[in-house]
């Protein structure tokens, strides 16, 4: 039996600073976190048009027990990390940093972003690792905006970064079973595609307005569906959405700032680390 997926629950995203003070919109604020799982946190960052020497990013800090995925919509980023890693992420593009045993690292604008200022508009996910993965070396994987793959149907976008949406596979390689998509919609557009039993399914609007099994959410709301088989989103004005499931990995949760954890004992021991320099730090450029 073929079952659409009902809505549980609509979260507004709550406004929030991070790094130097950028604003970020965070639907999961008032998300219970086993219905999120395994993804721990997403923010909106802008849409924000900055002018000439006021874009702001993340200077140095650590991360440790799960992978930060940058997607960027508009504008670019520069990431650098204490294992020499990082790059440039442009429009379209995908870094997928799996934190793992931990690193330090930074999250700018580009110089010329920086120097020209311009409009920045880009996600950040969470996605927390099982206990066994946690302490992995870390890693990245740069997924360029040529090498998503695209679904397309009457007047339906997806593309798919990670995961498979109705047979379409995208590059991204995860720890566990995980989706993770854009979804653009031409007004009055229907998407509706299969979506795995075992997975949870949220649903974020970026822009527009949507119906999802008889509820709207719009612009800066954060859809969490229950069961089902299908995932079907009709698009009432012009839709930009993200797409996100997972097979919830159902393990405890120890979270304080940037390292996620099992137990409290493991985040000490992160701390630890930090202070002590084993995550190491970031070279500057030229030296
Ligand atoms: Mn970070």
């Amino acid at each position: 039996m073929t079952s659409t997926r009902p809505v549980v629950q609509v979260s507004d995203a709550v406004e929030a600073r991070e790094g130097a003070g950028f604003l970020v919109r965070r639907p999961f604020a008032s998300v219970d976190l086993r219905d999120t799982d395994p993804f721990l946190l997403l923010d909106e960052m802008g849409p924000v048009d900055y002018a000439p020497g006021e874009a702001k990013g993340a200077p140095d800090h650590p991360h440790r027990g799960f992978e930060t995925v940058t997607y960027v919509l508009e504008g670019a980023m520069e990431h650098r990390d204490s294992t020499g890693g990082g790059g440039v992420i442009g429009p379209g593009d995908t870094q997928w940093m799996t934190a793992g045993a931990g690193l330090v690292h930074s999250e700018e604008p580009t110089p010329e972003m920086l120097r020209d200022g311009g409009r920045m508009h880009g996600l950040q996910l969470w996605v927390n690792l099982p206990r066994a993965e946690k302490m992995t070396p870390p890693r990245y994987q740069l997924i360029e905006a040529a090498r998503v793959a695209r679904l397309e149907r009457d007047g339906v976008v997806v593309r798919v970064i990670a995961g498979d949406v109705d047979g379409v596979q995208g590059p991204g390689r995860t720890r566990t079973p995980i989706t993770y998509a854009h979804a653009s919609l031409a007004s009055g557009a229907m998407l509706d595609v299969a979506w795995p039993r075992d997975f949870n399914a949220l649903v974020y609007v970026l822009s527009g307005e949507a119906e999802i099994a008889g509820r709207t959410v719009r612009r800066g709301q954060l859809a969490v569906l229950g069961d089902g088989d299908r995932l079907r989103v009709r698009a009432v004005t012009e839709l930009e959405a993200m797409l996100l499931g997972g097979r919830p990995i159902r393990e405890p949760i120890a979270w304080y700032g940037p390292f996620v954890m099992n137990t409290k004992a493991e985040v000490i021991a992160a701390i630890e680390d930090y202070e002590a320099g084993r995550l190491g730090r970031i070279v500057p450029s030229g030296s």
